[in-house]
C-alpha cells in the first residue's frame, strides 16, 4: 500500500526531532520515521549534554555558526518549555606554564573570529576562587557554556510535533526508496509500507550515509565517507569537586581530550576519549580505568584510587579523520545532489545537540528557498 505525506524526517534523535518541529511549526504535515522502538536511543542520549558556546570552530563553518545560534535558541527554548538546563560556565585551563598561554590565546582568537566575544582570562588566583580544587597558571572562562537534559528536550520537541498533528512512527526503519521526480520510501518493521512525500530529510545520525545509499536515484558520489569514532566516559563515585565544566587545552588532533562534564543530577564524568571503530558497540572496556584515572589526575590530582566507574559510550558521526574542526556539518540539498525536496544531514557530531534547533531553522530556510 502506498501512503502519502507532506514531509518525512528519517531519525528521531534530537536533530531529526528539531528539524521535524521546525517543519511542523511552519504548518507542514510531518511524519518522523524511527527504526528503534523509542526516540533518541543512539547518539542523542550518549553525549556530554553540554551546551557549547562555539569556542573551537573555524570561522565561517556551519559548526561555528549553528552552534552559536543553536545555543541562543536552546537557552530560550529550555526556559520557555521547562526543559532542564544550567548555565554552569566552562573553564579551559592550560596546565603547561610554557606553552599554555599561547594555546589559550589562539583559542580565544579563534572564538572571536567566530563572533564569540565573552571569553575572559583567569589567572591562578581567579581559577582558585571559582574552583578551589583546580590548579593551573592560566585559563579562559566561557560564561555562556552550560548543560541541558537532552531527554527532556527531545520529549518536549516530540510533544510540539504531535500537538501540531505530526506523528512519530517508532519501529519504522527505512529499508529502501527512490528519489527523483517523486520521493518514495520503503518502510520495514511490523507494518511494512511505501510512503510518498514532497519533502524528505535524512537525519539518521551516523547511519545517514547508509540510508542515503538505499535511495535509488541519488548520485552515490554525493555521499561522504562514513566513519565512526567511539567515545567513553568514566563516572566519579561520590560528590563532584567542581561546579564548572572543565575542558583543558591539550595537544589532541582529533578530539578535545578527556575533560570534565557534569550532568543535571550533579554527577561528574571524565571523558570522552576517542577510538576509531568499524561497528556500533556501546560496551565500555573496564580496563581503560587506568588511562582515565591518569588523565583525570592531570585535572584533579586528588582523585582517590578506585573512584572511577565505567560509564557509558557514544559514537561520533564522522565524515573524515583529523580534527573535528576540519570536518564540518554537511547539510546537503538539491544544489549538490540534484534531487528537489531532499536534504541529507551528514557528520552531525558535536556540537549537534547544541545546534539542533538552529539546524532545524537552517533546513527550513533551505527548503523554503528550494521550493519557492
Ligand atoms: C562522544 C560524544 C559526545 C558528544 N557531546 C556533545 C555535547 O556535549 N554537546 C553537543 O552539542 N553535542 C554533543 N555530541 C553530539 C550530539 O550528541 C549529536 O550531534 C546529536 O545527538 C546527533 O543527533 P542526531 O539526531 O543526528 O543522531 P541520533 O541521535 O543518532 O539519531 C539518529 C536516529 O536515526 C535513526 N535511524 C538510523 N537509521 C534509520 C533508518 N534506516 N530508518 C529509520 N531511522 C533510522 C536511529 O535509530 C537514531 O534514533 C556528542 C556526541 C558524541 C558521540
Amino acid at each position: 500500500m502506498t501512503e502519502t505525506a507532506d514531509c518525512i524526517v528519517v531519525g528521531a534523535g534530537v536533530v531529526g526531532l528539531a528539524v521535524a518541529r521546525a517543519q511542523a511549526l511552519s504548518g507542514r504535515e510531518v511524519i518522523v520515521l524511527e527504526a528503534a522502538e523509542a526516540i533518541g536511543t543512539h547518539t542523542s542520549s550518549r553525549n556530554s549534554g553540554v551546551i557549547h558556546a562555539g569556542i573551537n570552530y573555524n570561522a565561517g563553518s556551519l559548526k561555528g555558526r549553528l552552534c552559536r545560534r543553536g545555543k541562543e535558541l536552546l537557552y530560550a527554548y529550555c526556559a520557555e518549555h521547562g526543559v532542564g538546563h544550567r548555565r554552569l560556565g566552562k573553564i579551559l585551563p592550560a596546565f603547561d606554564p610554557d606553552t599554555g598561554e599561547a594555546k589559550l590565546a589562539t583559542l580565544k582568537a579563534r572564538a572571536e573570529a567566530n563572533g564569540l566575544m565573552d571569553l575572559t582570562w583567569l589567572d591562578r588566583a581567579a581559577i582558585r576562587d571559582l574552583e578551589p580544587e583546580l590548579d593551573a597558571p592560566r585559563a579562559l572562562l566561557s560564561p555562556s557554556s552550560g548543560i541541558v537534559d537532552a531527554h527532556e528536550l527531545m520529549l518536549s520537541l516530540r510533544g510540539e510535533i504531535e500537538d501540531r498533528g505530526g506523528a512519530i512512527a517508532l519501529g519504522s526503519p527505512v529499508t529502501g526508496g527512490h528519489v527523483g521526480d517523486s520521493l518514495e520510501l520503503e518502510i520495514g518493521g511490523a507494518n511494512p509500507m511505501t510512503l510518498r512525500c514532497r519533502t524528505l530529510i535524512n537525519s539518521a545520525g551516523f547511519d545517514a550515509q547508509l540510508v542515503a545509499a538505499k535511495l535509488q536515484g541519488l548520485p552515490k558520489d554525493t555521499i561522504p565517507p562514513r566513519l565512526l569514532a567511539k567515545g567513553v566516559w568514566f563516572i566519579l563515585n561520590g560528590r563532584s569537586p567542581f561546579r564548572h565544566l572543565i575542558y583543558p587545552v591539550g595537544d589532541h588532533t582529533d578530539h578535545h581530550g578527556i575533560h570534565v562534564s557534569i550532568d543535571m543530577g550533579g554527577q561528574l564524568r571524565f571523558g570522552p576519549d576517542l577510538e576509531w571503530v568499524e561497528t556500533v558497540d556501546y560496551r565500555v572496556d573496564e580496563s581503560r580505568a587506568a588511562i582515565f584515572t591518569a588523565a583525570a589526575r592531570a585535572i584533579w590530582p586528588a582523585l582517590p584510587e578506585g573512584a572511577l566507574s565505567p560509564g557509558y559510550a557514544g559514537i561520533r558521526a564522522k565524515t573524515g579523520r583529523g580534527r573535528a574542526t576540519d570536518n564540518d556539518f554537511i547539510i546537503q540539498g538539491r544544489e549538490t545532489h540534484g534531487v528537489p525536496g531532499l536534504i541529507n544531514l551528514y557528520g552531525i557530531e558535536s556540537p549537534g545537540l547544541t545546534s539542533s534547533l538552529a539546524i532545524g531553522e537552517e533546513v527550513a530556510r533551505r527548503l523554503a528557498t528550494v521550493t519557492a
